[in-house]
């Protein structure tokens, strides 16, 4: 088995976000909840329309904290990635065993596009650190090397990980908010009487009930949206180069790296958004074709059952086809191109 990936950094403000939970905006209703809290290095909002609100929030409070502190989270100590990361490999925990393999088929299939086993390098990179520095040609080399393909083998028997080279580490930055949302809907949601709900971690946004909701896309170099959604229930995961970033000598270094080069992504493209069913998969898949691009994702997309909305750095926003009918822009500053213009 091969692999790769990521650690928990997310967005320090959302990328995508629910402009009203229903058509009578829900969440500003009476019998609307709406609350939030901290945990995955982000913002997470949860809006609800059950009949014990506060209870369901505390239990989704706990899972995602739960999840970040003793499973995801590159830092917390009692964490199964921390542990992995120290001791270069090591068994872990059957539900982890479970997302690592998961990640590993959207490896493979993204053509090592996501790479989960970078977490040195985005540490080198040191974004969101205090002084972050462009790292020597020479280290990032280095660790490119080490997290090609193969670096990671998991055994789903006896769920030991192992590391091909001291330099890993894994970051699962890049699929951890998607894998909350999976978790929410799974454990609490579809065993609850919840009817509604919208859960915003980070970037990541979980659309649950039975109606469409309506989304919008934030504006990347501003504080408003270019565009609404309009999507049934589904999993809505952005990946933009204007959330986590520092600038040196004029020039812009974010936090998406192309595993070839080890450098921030640069293709023109400012965000992507990317919905499907899956938490874990709009997630991954939002970086994923984020350092494809857009002329090298389609296969990806459909592969995975997935739309998408690309925009770019010229204010152009391209759709796959299945989303081209469900998008407004509401600020005419862009153009929408649709699919089969491209
Ligand atoms: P966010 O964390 O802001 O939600 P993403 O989901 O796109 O955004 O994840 C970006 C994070 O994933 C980075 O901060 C880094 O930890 C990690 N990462 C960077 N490049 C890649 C990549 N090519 N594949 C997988 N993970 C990556
Ligand atoms: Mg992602």
């Amino acid at each position: 088995m091969k692999n790769f990936s990521v650690k928990i950094l997310s967005l320090i403000t959302a990328a995508v976000t629910v402009l009203s939970l229903c058509s009578c905006s829900f969440g500003k209703e009476k019998d609307g909840f709406e609350k939030e809290f901290f945990a995955m290095d982000t913002s997470v909002d949860i809006r609800l329309k059950c009949e014990n609100c506060e209870e369901t929030y505390k239990q989704i409070e706990e899972l995602v904290s739960s999840l970040d502190k003793d499973f995801l989270s590159p830092t917390s100590t009692t964490s199964s990635i921390y542990k992995v990361n120290k001791n270069g490999g090591g068994e872990v925990d059957p539900k982890l065993v479970g997302y690592l393999l998961s990640m590993i088929v959207i490896n493979n299939k993204s053509g090592g596009a996501f790479n989960f086993c970078m977490g040195s390098l985005s540490e080198l990179w040191g974004f969101g650190k205090e002084n972050p520095a462009v790292p020597s040609a020479k280290k990032i080399k280095e660790l490119v090397n080490a997290c090609d393909k193969g670096a990671i083998a998991v055994d789903p028997g006896t769920r030991e990980i192992t590391f091909s080279s001291p330099l890993l580490k894994l970051d699962m930055g890049a699929a951890g908010k998607g894998i909350a949302l999976d978790e929410i809907k799974n454990e609490i949601l579809a065993k609850s009487n919840v009817t509604e709900c919208v859960a915003a971690v980070g970037g990541s946004i979980l659309l649950y009930g039975e109606r469409n909701f309506s989304v919008g896309i934030k504006d990347p170099n501003g504080a408003g949206y270019i565009a609404v959604l309009t999507l049934p229930p589904c999993c809505v995961s952005t990946s933009g180069n204007y959330e986590r970033y520092f600038e040196k000598n004029g020039k812009r270094y974010h936090h998406i790296l192309d595993p070839e080069t080890g450098y921030p992504v640069e293709n023109g493209l400012a965000g992507v958004t990317v919905i499907s069913e899956n938490g874990t998969v709009s997630d991954a898949l939002s970086t994923a074709c984020f350092v494809k691009g857009i002329n090298n994702s389609a296969g990806l997309l459909k592969e995975f059952n997935c739309s998408a909305v690309f925009v770019t750095e010229d204010k152009k926003i391209y759709t796959t086809k299945g989303i081209a009918d469900k998008i407004e822009i509401t600020d005419s500053s862009y153009t929408l191109v649709k699919a089969d213009e491209k």
